[in-house]
């Protein structure tokens, strides 16, 4: 029996860090376009409150020995944009967690791929949600996907396992859909579509733009034969095949959720924790750090906020929280 479970047999095994909430994307459904009126529990980082890289790796180094971390996800904001990420994955080595993820918008990717696989990074997620040039530009309210492509490409070069993922909304890129998987597939890599999640400004938001799980299957179904494969155990995607040598995953919190064996706990670049998104309350774990009593505790209190059955949706914003 694992020290921190709860009734439905959850524990804690994934840990996502939000290394920093800034950005240099500013994506429709993760920004508002009137950011500084948006309605946020969590205000922005001041200067003060971001945990230094010796913080970061004390605060998981606790968590890892109550929880048995089996992986880190490094996210944000934007985590290529985070100075010390490179010393960051060395100390994460060394207290002894080997699969260490990323998260990334891809921007900066080919320049920095290299030093990330030597660091020890293992496998990379590439937010990319269009192919098309003004459709993307529209959603990143940035550039294009070029330099994302150039940093999919240099990633596998250095041996680095990259997904792609991508947000799909209706009106705005589901025309990528098609093209997403085929790019993908003539990578030899797998695409994931996300529904649209109600974080952030979406927060009890009707929202049009939200495109369903079904609707992205019917649009693949249209053009190849799918099938449904097997799901792994606490994974957030379901997956298909589709035609030969084609493999997409969708990630639908709204209409399949996976709440019920969510294994994931979340910290903020504060170092603030975070048991389930559906609820925006998070607690500052470093007062508790030399003591492993309370410290257990407090998880298991994070723990039992996990929704037992569906999401929610929250104020917190996915900028801060890292997705
Ligand atoms: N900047 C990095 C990136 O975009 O990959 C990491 C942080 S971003 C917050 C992490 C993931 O959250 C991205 O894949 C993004 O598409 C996803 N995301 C952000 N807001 C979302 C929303 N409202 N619904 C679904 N996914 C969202
Ligand atoms: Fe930045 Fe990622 Fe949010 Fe887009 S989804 S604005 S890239 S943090």
């Amino acid at each position: 029996m694992y020290q921190i479970e709860d009734h439905m047999g959850r524990r804690f095994e994934k840990l996502r860090v939000s290394l920093l909430n800034t950005c240099n994307f500013a994506c429709t459904y993760c920004v508002s376009s009137e950011t500084s009126a948006a309605p946020s529990v969590i205000a922005p980082i001041h200067h003060e409150e971001q945990l230094d890289t010796n913080k970061f790796a004390t605060l998981i180094e606790a968590v890892s020995k109550l929880c048995r971390l089996k992986s880190i996800r490094l996210t944000g904001g934007e985590p290529l944009l985070y100075m010390n990420l490179i010393p960051l994955i060395e100390k994460i080595k060394l207290i002894g967690i080997d699969d260490i993820r990323l998260t990334t918008n891809g921007y900066y990717l080919k320049q920095t791929a290299r030093q990330l696989k030597e660091a020890g990074l293992r496998s990379i997620n590439v937010s990319l949600d269009a192919i098309d040039t003004d459709v993307m530009k529209k959603i990143a309210r940035h550039k294009g996907p070029k330099k994302a492509l150039e940093g999919i490409e240099t990633a596998l070069n250095e041996g680095l396992k990259v997904k792609l993922n991508a947000v799909i909304m209706r009106g705005q890129n589901e025309s990528q859909i098609i093209p997403l998987l085929e790019y993908a597939s003539s990578m030899g890599i797998k695409v994931r579509y996300l529904e649209l999640m109600k974080m952030g400004h979406l927060y009890e938001q009707q929202n049009e733009a939200f495109f369903s799980e079904q609707e992205i299957l019917n649009t693949i179904a249209e053009k190849y034969e799918i099938s449904q494969l097997i799901r792994t155990s606490s994974e957030t995607a379901r997956y298909w095949s589709a035609g030969d040598n084609r493999v997409f995953g969708i990630i639908a919190n709204e209409s399949t959720p996976f709440c019920h064996d969510c294994n994931r706990l979340r910290m903020d670049s504060r170092g603030y924790f975070f048991g389930c998104l559906s609820n925006a309350n998070g607690e500052k774990l470093a007062p508790y750090i030399n003591d492993s009593e309370l410290l257990s505790n407090k998880l298991r209190q994070l723990l039992l906020l996990k929704q037992p059955v569906k999401f929610h949706g929250s104020a917190l914003s996915m900028r801060n929280i890292g997705g």
